[in-house]
């Protein structure tokens, strides 16, 4: 009697064994590979980490024919092409980096069928001669990482990413599998819009991390201070502090060393050499703490970083769960602590006006900046807000962050959050902002009749201007409220309809931060 045939799932998961060593699948990674492998293009979203590179390498080497990988970054793609190598697994890379005789090398195997996986830059794939090659190449799929990369919305938006749309078109009969470890819902529309990807499912894995336990305060004075005291209340532990400077990885590192903590500076400026033994004695150290700018990260694998402190806010929520996230990796419990301030925020945007890219781009970030400062800032569970910004349902509380366990005094902010909503819907999103807050306090220069008559023109007088821009941010964040690019002036309306209903009805109630000292102008 013959052997029951393998299912391709069966034969991925031997691949999964015997080439990468694993046991077994982990998360979602069995349904994204069966979908594949089933020839149906596919969307995953899985967090760092989470084995996204197997979900494409195994039906590579499983489907006949090559599978294409399209990577944003020489750098990510060296590293996995010699990993496969390593493992035994047919992979090459072309890139402007390789020389002429490896080149003709890997196309002497694709042309007798003994590659697996090709990566490339998606400038490189879609250069009409490469499209010619690979259009008279059997192909097992095409993988496109870091798909974010696509959207405006995304937080690394890449311009060479919007060609890969037209990947359906030349090749209809290849599976495109899309992967991202960061995309909100709007960042996940529009990697389905911009490579036709509407009617494939989409997987989104948890992105859960219950060993780590969040925290964030507002700067009281120099950061530095607070960190010294939050560094020495753990002592004998591995920790990183991130720094918004060069120059201020060195004096907080200065500053830990003086209070008798091991405390090293890294960041992109210091000669490579001793990056690199900064790096080694870091990851040695039963007790170490590395003080670094984002320069630290990529690939860094510490299991028993005890601590992240961010001394300045990171650049959005993706960058903050990516750079939190460096704690805990062994599963013991974990701290990620933020220090932030009205003048973080003031720069990050100043920063962003500076910036030489579209102004479309620009209200992108502007718009994830204030997201990022509504979650330091807000009051609810944090691992919760991070899990539904990453497009999570059903997320529960983690009842161990710093709101869960109710050190944050808040206020019933509801009535005040039914004017807003109220006053938004009046206006009918023609408006920005800064507009509603001043319709509210019935301030508005150059008020029009119309708008002056208006039910809602003047009624929130028992908030000032800033404890309105507060609550705004607030309910964009909660979704309440949503903005609209209208070509780099973003207005303001309703959001998800049946939260809005739920407040108004008084079923949802909102509430906001108390803050003792009366609320600070950030202008
Ligand atoms: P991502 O690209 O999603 O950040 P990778 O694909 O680089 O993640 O995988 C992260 C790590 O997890 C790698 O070291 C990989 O070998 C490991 N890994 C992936 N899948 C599994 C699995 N099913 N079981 C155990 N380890 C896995
Ligand atoms: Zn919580």
């Amino acid at each position: 009697l013959a052997e029951p045939d393998l299912t391709p799932l069966d034969q991925a998961r031997e691949i999964l064994r015997r080439t990468f060593g694993h046991a077994d699948f982990r998360g979602m990674q069995a349904d994204v590979i069966a979908e594949v492998l089933a020839g149906r293009s596919a969307l995953a979203v899985l967090p760092t980490g989470g084995g996204k590179s197997l979900c494409y390498q195994i039906p590579s080497m499983i489907r006949p024919g090559l599978g294409l990988v399209v990577s944003p970054l020489i750098a990510l793609m060296t590293d996995q092409v010699a990993a496969m190598q390593q493992s035994g697994v047919a992979a090459a890379r072309l890139d402007s980096n390789i020389d002429p005789s490896e080149k003709a090398e890997t196309w002497r195997r694709i042309d007798a069928g003994e590659l697996d996986l090709l990566y490339l830059s998606p400038e490189g794939l879609m250069q009409p001669w490469m499209m010619d090659r690979l259009a008279r190449t059997p192909l097992a799929l095409i993988a496109i990482d870091e798909a974010h990369c696509v959207s405006q919305w995304g937080h690394d938006f890449r311009p060479e990413y919007r060609m890969l749309g037209r990947l359906a078109e030349i090749f209809p009969d290849v599976p495109r599998l899309a992967v991202t470890a960061t995309a909100d819902a709007r960042t996940r529309d529009d990697i389905r819009g911009e490579l036709k990807l509407t009617g494939s499912r989409e997987f989104v894995a948890s992105f859960a991390r219950p060993e780590l336990i969040l925290s964030a305060e507002r700067k009281r004075g120099a950061a530095q201070k607070r960190v010294v005291e939050l560094v020495t209340a753990r002592p004998n532990r591995s920790g990183v502090v991130y720094a918004g400077s060069r120059d201020g990885t060195e004096k907080i590192a200065e500053a830990l060393r003086a209070a008798g903590v091991p405390a090293l500076a890294y960041h992109a400026g210091l000669e490579r050499t001793l990056r690199t033994q900064r790096l080694e004695e870091f990851l040695e150290a039963d007790a170490a703490v590395m003080v670094a700018t984002i320069a630290f990260g990529m690939g860094v694998d510490k299991p028993d970083v005890r601590f992240v402190i961010h001394a300045d806010p990171p650049a959005s929520i993706e960058a903050y769960w990516q750079e939190i996230g460096r704690a805990g990796r062994d599963g013991d419990p974990a701290e990620g602590i933020t220090l932030y301030g009205a003048s973080d925020l003031a720069w990050a945007l100043r920063r962003i006006g500076e910036r030489d890219v579209d102004e479309q781009v620009k209200q992108v970030q502007v718009r994830k900046v204030r997201q990022l400062y509504t979650l330091l800032d807000g009051t609810g569970c944090r691992a919760g807000a991070v899990r539904r910004y990453f497009g999570e349902e059903g997320v529960e509380a983690c009842g161990q962050c710093d709101l869960c366990t109710g050190a944050v005094e808040t206020t019933d902010a509801t009535e005040a959050a039914q004017k807003a909503l109220s006053a938004a819907h009046r206006l009918a999103g023609r408006f920005g902002r800064g507009r509603l807050v001043d319709h509210l306090l019935g301030k508005t220069k150059d008020v029009s009749a119309q708008e002056s008559s208006l039910s809602t023109w003047g009624i929130g007088t028992e908030f000032n201007a800033t404890q309105w821009r507060d609550l705004t941010e607030q309910l964009l964040f909660e979704g309440l409220l949503r903005e609209d690019p209208n070509d780099g002036r973003p207005l303001v309306g309703l959001g998800d309809a049946e939260a809005v209903r739920a407040v108004f009805r008084g079923e949802r109630r909102v509430a906001m931060r108390k803050h003792p000292e009366g609320p600070e102008d950030s202008g």
